[in-house]
């Protein structure tokens, strides 16, 4: 027996024409995935005017349901869904079960409103007949009075073919477009604040990701991996699964250190950093990187060091947080969960590698120069080379992370 049935609504996709139906299976294959441990409480059924259906089947506990609720208002491409309570289809029946439903909020609210739709013409009774019985048993036993042009509490009842749904509150979801339907894209992920929550923002617009993330291990601590780690399977609430790749760059530093301009350091590291993010790409069909730079968030992330940094690759350089300011950023991150993760503290790979006065204003020339004096494509491949990948999933154990 159905007794709840989430009623999910999709705004934007909704109004995709044409492309709708791709978008709409792809949330439902991320779902899916996502809830693939519930699969045996739930039925997923076809949209209905605008909403996507999941039943509940079978009798489900309270923690059970909240952590679907919980899966299914983080997954992009949702921007609000009911949990609606389900019942027959006789006046008694629908009656009751508005009083009940209506009991929980019941402190919410002064004044109310029915809005019954019949979709089964077979009852016996229509849409008014809902709206007066039901009205008149909550304002009777909840003792709420009936305002219809400016209710502060509305209770939607659809009495469809073989059950009524009865439901009230909209539950806010994460809304963007769902993982995929914008193709692929290599985050590159710090232990930061910032690029967390630009990989999240990629997400978000429908990119599936891979992450990159460069460290100098044994140099760094081995908890700066776990802690990006952790910060990959916070991400995996929005994406079900995500490919790390692990990738170390103690080589390619002590180069750049023995044989360049010190203060050109960092643009180099993050050049060939881009170059390797290309090769990956490459591998996992992928056609942008996504990184966290923000401009002038620090001395050093200016138009000039972006150009000569941007310049070592042909590809696509995404920049989700490129115009906002760190408050904002910052209650995102918290927001999505990677805040307390991000301020634990770890040595980065860049962190110990910084000069006392970086380039604040990189000319290409001179970096490129620079570059000359590097073997580029043998640090790159041979750096490919010692990279490790694993794959973190929504259903894995947080990886410890101990300080
Ligand atoms: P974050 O908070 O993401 O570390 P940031 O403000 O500290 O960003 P930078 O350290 O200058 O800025 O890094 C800019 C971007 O370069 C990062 O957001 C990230 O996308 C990428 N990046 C930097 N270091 C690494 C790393 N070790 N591994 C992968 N990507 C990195
Ligand atoms: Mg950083």
């Amino acid at each position: 027996m159905t007794n709840k049935v989430l009623i999910i609504n999709f705004e934007e996709i909704y109004l995709k024409g044409k492309n709708q139906k791709i978008f709409i299976k792809q949330l439902v294959r991320n779902l899916k995935r996502k809830l693939a441990n519930y699969k045996n409480y739930l039925d997923f059924t076809k949209a209905h005017g605008g909403s996507y259906f999941i039943e509940i089947i079978e009798d489900i506990p309270e923690n059970i349901l909240q952590d679907i609720i919980d899966k299914v208002k983080n997954t992009p491409g949702i921007t609000g869904f009911y949990v609606a309570d389900t019942t027959g289809i006789s006046m008694e029946e629908i009656a009751e079960k508005s009083v009940q439903h209506t009991r929980q909020y019941v402190d919410e609210f002064e004044s109310f409103a029915v809005i019954a739709k019949r979709i089964n013409k077979a009852v016996g009774f229509n849409s008014m007949d809902i709206g007066r019985r039901v009205g008149s048993d909550i304002s009777e036993k909840l003792n709420k009075k009936v305002d219809l042009t400016k209710p502060d509490f509305k209770l939607y009842i659809k009495v469809r073919g073989k059950y009524t749904l009865i439901y009230s509150k909209i539950i806010p979801g994460i809304g963007g477009l769902p993982v995929g339907t914008s193709g692929k894209a290599i985050a590159m992920l710090s232990g930061g604040i910032d690029s967390p929550v630009s990989t999240f923002m990629a997400m978000n617009r429908g990119l599936h990701i891979t992450a990159a993330h460069f460290h100098s291990v044994p140099k760094t601590s081995p908890q700066s991996i776990d802690k990006v780690k952790m910060l990959v399977k916070k991400l995996t609430d929005f994406q079900g699964q995500i490919k790390l790749y692990l990738i170390p760059v103690l080589d390619i530093q002590q180069a750049i250190a023995k044989h360049t301009d010190s203060r050109l350091r960092l643009i180099l590291l993050r050049r060939i950093m881009l170059k390797i993010g290309k090769k990956i790409a490459e591998k996992e069909k992928a056609k942008a990187l996504v990184t966290g730079d923000s401009l002038g968030q620090v001395a050093s992330q200016t138009l000039e060091n972006m150009k000569a940094t941007e310049e070592a690759t042909d590809m696509l350089v995404i920049r989700p947080l490129v115009a906002l300011d760190k408050k904002h950023i910052i209650e995102t991150a918290k927001k999505i969960g990677t805040f307390d993760v991000s301020i634990l503290p770890h040595d980065d790979a860049c962190g110990l590698f910084t000069p006392k006065s970086p380039e604040t204003k990189a000319q290409l020339k001179y970096v490129k120069e620079q570059c000359n004096k590097l073997d580029i494509e043998d640090l790159v491949n041979g750096t490919l080379q010692k990279a490790e990948t694993v794959i973190i999933s929504d259903t894995d154990k947080m990886p410890e992370y101990i300080l």
